[in-house]
Parts: structure tokens; sequence; C-alpha cells
């Protein structure tokens, strides 16, 4: 009979940050992965060059969390960005400071991040065993005692419950974490793709595919009504759109899709200009360019790529000279500019989204602990709480976070 005073399920950041935590304070743990590998999802983070954290202070950071970053306050005041950054950096990773406040490891290598977590806890003697699948808790008594993996019991009086979310299932986190909470009696909010891109209809965005917008504001409508407005980088694609604004505008939109509303994304080309100053600059510019083919003209407004499609939409004559365009085609042209709409279909499934909102619900769990409300002696970390937040570092370090305060509750029992 296997034996240890910690059981972590998932070798994700979370499941590391449980298990070298627990084991910092002496504790046998054991770290059950399915996946060949540990940290499969770490690897991809950031485009590969994992966005480790954000340099936000906690009363800030929370407000990116949703649905109520209030829930992490207790376990960010015990382990935040300051202390991931001290820990990577005691395993040899420098970090660099980027726009935004986020983090990056200097060497803009996902890599190197998860070397360093599976130095610290190789040090601590935590024991992997990759290729090993939990497929049950094993509860007594309201209180747990194990769990079985490839039919095999492994016997611990704490278990952490790492398992992430449902995104990116390819890299091992397809849901099933769920169903192990459930079966020990947690209620788990429906969850749902987030940060994720959307589908929109006709061919718009599709004709513009691969333009990648800076500087532009993009606003969510729900119902004809204006919902939330982020400034920032987006990208037309084949499907529809996507890049950081349309992300973190996508929890909104996925939410309210799901409830049958109309959904909408308005995109605002040039934000820095009010209507009036708008229409200003492009009565001067007709005028300066007056005997101009009206197709010629758009280059001063618009990226190159973007000219035909607005002329398509115009269903204005291109070869018309600039000064014969009336106020109403002046006024076509300013709606356009600042209010180019999107009828959203669909968002984009789980492969695609970078993190899964919804989750084991909170009020289950104790926010001092990490500790379920409900089985003594399970612990939950990390993606599969119900809690996700904004790109920025902000998702992984409540892994870590939530993770570390898991394995810092749980206690050497000495049976082992
Ligand atoms: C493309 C992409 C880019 C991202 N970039 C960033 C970024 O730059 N910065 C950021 O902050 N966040 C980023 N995220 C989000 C971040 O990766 C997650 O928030 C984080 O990985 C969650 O950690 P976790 O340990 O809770 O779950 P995971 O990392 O998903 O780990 C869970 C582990 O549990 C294992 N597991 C599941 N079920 C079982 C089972 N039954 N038995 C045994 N093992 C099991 C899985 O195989 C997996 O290894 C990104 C996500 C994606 C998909």
């Amino acid at each position: 009979m296997e034996s240890y005073d910690v059981i972590v399920i998932g070798a994700g950041p979370a499941g590391l940050l449980a298990a070298g935590r627990a084991a910092e304070k002496g504790c046998r743990v054991l770290v059950l992965e399915k996946m060949r590998q540990e940290g499969r999802k770490l690897l991809i983070t950031g485009k590969g060059r994992c966005n480790i954290t954000n340099a936000a202070p906690i009363g800030e950071f929370i407000t990116h969390v949703f649905p109520d970053g209030r829930f992490l306050r207790n376990a960010f005041s015990r382990f935040f960005s300051k202390d991931i950054i001290a820990l990577l950096e005691r395993y040899g990773v420098e970090v660099a400071l980027e726009r935004g406040g986020r983090y990056f490891p200097a060497s803009d290598q996902a890599s190197d991040i998860l070397k360093a977590l599976l130095a610290w806890v190789h040090e601590n003697r935590v024991e992997i065993r990759t290729g090993h699948q939990a497929e049950k808790l094993l509860i007594e008594s309201d209180s747990v005692v194990g769990v079985q993996a490839n039919g095999i019991p492994y016997y611990a009086p704490q278990v952490i419950l790492a398992t992430g979310g449902k995104s990116y299932p390819a890299t091992g986190s397809n849901g099933e974490g769920y169903e192990l909470a459930r079966k020990a009696g947690h209620s788990i909010e429906t969850p749902f793709p987030a940060l994720v891109p959307l589908e929109t209809e006709g061919s718009v965005a599709q004709k513009l595919q691969g333009l990648n917008l800076r500087n532009v504001v993009a606003a969510i409508w729900v119902n004809d009504k204006k919902i939330a407005e982020e400034m920032g980088e987006m990208i037309f694609t084949h499907f529809g759109l996507s890049g950081p604004i349309i992300l973190t505008l996508s929890r909104i939109a996925a939410q309210e899709l799901k409830k049958q509303n109309k959904v909408e994304i308005s995109i605002d080309l040039k934000p820095a200009l009010d209507d009036s100053k708008l229409d200003a600059r492009l009565i001067r510019d007709l005028n300066e360019h007056g005997k101009k083919k009206l197709a010629n003209i758009f280059r001063f407004w618009l990226p190159a790529s973007m000219i035909p499609v607005f002329l398509e939409i115009l269903k204005t004559d291109p070869e018309k000279d600039c000064h014969q365009v009336s106020a109403q085609e002046r006024k076509q042209i300013r709606n356009l500019m600042k209010n180019l709409r999107f009828k959203v279909s669909h968002n984009r499934s789980f492969k695609e989204a970078i993190i899964t909102a919804g989750g084991v619900k909170t009020n289950e769990i104790s926010p001092k602990t990490m500790e379920s409300r409900l089985v003594k002696g399970l612990f939950f970390a990390g993606e599969m709480i119900d809690l996700d937040a904004e790109t920025g570092g902000y998702n992984l370090q409540i892994a870590y976070s939530t993770g570390w305060l898991a394995g810092n509750s749980c206690e050497k029992t000495g049976s082992v």
C-alpha cells in the first residue's frame, strides 16, 4: 500500500506550486499527472514566452479577475507576484518587465519557467508520476483518504485537485477534474470558454483577414446597448475577430450568446478623434485633394488592405473626384471609421480558449486554506476553481497563489 501525506492531482503550475510548498513543510508528496510530461500548457503560455505574472498591486489585480477576485485576497496576501519571481530567480530565471506590468522570462522561453518549478519540487523530494490519470477520489465519512489512478489506490489524508479547466484539451486539461469534484459533492458553475476568438456574420472580417490593428477601440453591444470597451490591438481572421482586446471582450460575448442575446462588436478606428474632429479632418483632406479620385484619398485614412473593403461597403464610385463627395457620403465614411460593426454569431470552442470560466464554486472552498467546505482534506487550486482573469499574467498568478496556499495548508501527518 502506497501512502503519502499529500497527493496532488495535476502537474500544471497550480499543482507544482502546491506540491513544492507542501514538501517544503516536510510533507511526503506524490503528484499524479496523466500526461507523459508535466506542465504541457505552461509551455505554450504567452506564445511560448510565458507571461509569468503582472506587477499590479493586489487591489488592482483582483479587478482583473472574474466573477469576483475578492476570493483571492488571502491567497495573494500569502504568495503573490514578488514571491513567484523570487522563487524563479532562486532557480536561475531572470525576469523582464514589459508594457502593461507584464513579466516575462528574459530568455523568452516558457520552458525555463517549467524547468525552474521542476528543479524546486525535485529538490524538495516531491515524487511525480506522469502517465497516471486520477479516476476517482477515495472518500470515507466526508474525509478524503486517497486517489485511485490507473486502477491503483494511493492513500493520503490530504488531496489537492489541480486539474485545470477545459481549454486547449490537448494539453491534458479536458475538464475531467470537474467530474472528480462533482462526485465529491461539489457544485460546478457551468464552464464556458473565455479569452476566446469570436466568429462574425458576413464576409467583411474574412476579407480583412490577417490585418492587425493597433490603438483601436473595440466595444461590445448586447441587444443594442454598449456594455464594455477596450483599447489596444486586434486582428481579423478567416472566421471573425481575435487579438488581445477581442479576447478580453469575449467573456461577455460568450455569456450573452449563451443567453441567445444579440451580440455585436464595433470598432473605432480613430479613437483619438471625436466625430467633429474627424469630420474636420475629412473635409480638409477632401478639399486639399479635390481633383484626386476618392479611392486614392483613402490611403491617408486607412491601412491599404481596408480600402477596397470600405469602398465596397460604402457602395460609392471609387473613381469619383474628392470634391464631389457629398456631406451624406462623408457621414457614411465617418460612421464606418468610428463604428465598424460586426454581428457575433459564435465564440470559438474550448479548443481555442485561453482560459475556462466557471468551475468549482468558490462558496464551497475556504479562501483561507483552499480546503473544501464539504470534504475534509480535499483542496482545490488553479483554473478548475470558478475564477478566470484577463490576459496579462493574471491567470498564472491565480494558479501559483492558490496552489501555494493549498500546499501550505497541508500538514505532515506522521503516519508515513
Ligand atoms: C495558449 C495559452 C496561452 C496562455 N498564456 C498565458 C500567459 O502568458 N499568462 C498567463 O497568466 N496565463 C496564460 N494562460 C493560462 C494558463 O496557462 C492557465 O491559467 C494555467 O495553466 C492554469 O494552471 P493549472 O495548473 O490550474 O492548470 P493546467 O496548467 O491546465 O494543468 C492541469 C494539469 O492537470 C492534469 N490533469 C487533468 N486531469 C487529470 C487527471 N484526471 N489525472 C491526472 N492529471 C490530470 C493535466 O494534464 C494538466 O497537466 C494561457 C493559456 C493558453 C491555453
